[in-house]
């Protein structure tokens, strides 16, 4: 925690931590049904991680805080649960908003735009984004670039192993450090050094936390990391504390509470991320 001013916080909040399917219901509703989405606030600088459904109720309240906003939107892939809330964020519907999405890679797009214009169209989706009303910039990102938004403020990222491609991006803001690692599957008793480098003395860092190491081999393929893997990277690259995201649409509050629970029987600082969490940096 810091004494930093409103100009300089660096705060995290978690819109959205479900992975792979919307997931209301009564049994759910702690973590959350929301599929992933996370704001990052750097001082006076905005940054969203994934458009998953959890993007609308932060379109609503970034439109009801502020006009001529200037937002970053950076896609890890374009799976749905990190899209589906594309076509409801309303800042793309609001004149004199400024948006610049981001992505890398994906097989079967050409880009950053195309990826948004298929997501959008019949027999999908009744309109394109041609209904957008900002001044939408789109920027394909090459994995293990690094660009400024600010003179303080850097985004690091790198190439994730997930079907299809995705791309892991950090945020260093006046010395501190958030990184976001999903979606990526891991290979047993073979660290991701492509994750080590980024995550190399973060702050925090979410990970994909789909599965238990038990369960990985049921899921071999689908692209996805488990709860021990996400500990043993933290522990490698010195990171100070690490939150699970992704968590599968089986995973009821109580079966979480009892994963979270055997996990930081280790002592080191992990905790699930559950919507509506902020984290001050
Ligand atoms: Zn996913
Ligand atoms: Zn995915």
């Amino acid at each position: 925690m810091s004494t930093s001013t409103q100009n300089e916080q660096f705060e995290i909040r978690f819109w959205g931590t479900r992975g792979t399917l919307p997931t209301p219901g009564p049994q759910f509703a702690r973590a959350g049904g929301n599929t992933n989405c996370t704001e990052i606030t750097c001082g006076s600088h905005t940054i969203v991680i994934d458009a998953g459904t959890g993007i609308r109720e932060l379109g609503s309240k970034l439109i009801s805080s502020c006009e001529n906003q200037h937002i970053h939107l950076l896609l890890t892939h374009a799976h749905y649960d990190h899209v589906e809330g594309i076509p409801f964020f309303a800042p793309f519907f609001s004149h004199g908003d400024k948006l610049d999405v981001y992505s890398g890679p994906l097989d079967g797009s050409s880009g950053t735009e195309e990826t948004v214009k298929n997501l959008m169209r019949r027999p999908y989706f009744p309109v394109s984004p041609d209904v957008f009303t900002a001044d939408v910039t789109y920027n394909d990102v090459v994995p293990g670039e690094v660009f400024h938004f600010a003179e303080n403020l850097k985004v690091s990222t790198a190439p994730l192993n997930h079907p299809g491609g995705a791309t892991a991006y950090r945020i260093d803001f006046n010395g501190r450090s958030f990184a976001c690692i999903t979606d990526t599957e891991h290979t047993p008793g073979k660290p991701d050094e492509n994750v080590l480098g980024l995550i190399e003395n973060v702050d925090i860092f979410t990970y994909d936390c789909s599965l238990t190491d038990e369960e990985l081999p049921d899921f071999a393929g689908y692209g996805h990391s488990t709860y021990e893997e996400g500990i043993r990277l933290a522990k490698l690259a010195r990171a100070g504390a690490v939150r699970a995201v992704h968590h599968m649409p089986f995973r009821t509050d109580q079966e979480l509470d009892r994963i979270e629970k055997s996990m930081q029987a280790d002592e080191y600082d992990f905790a699930m991320a559950r919507e509506n969490d902020i984290v001050k940096l």
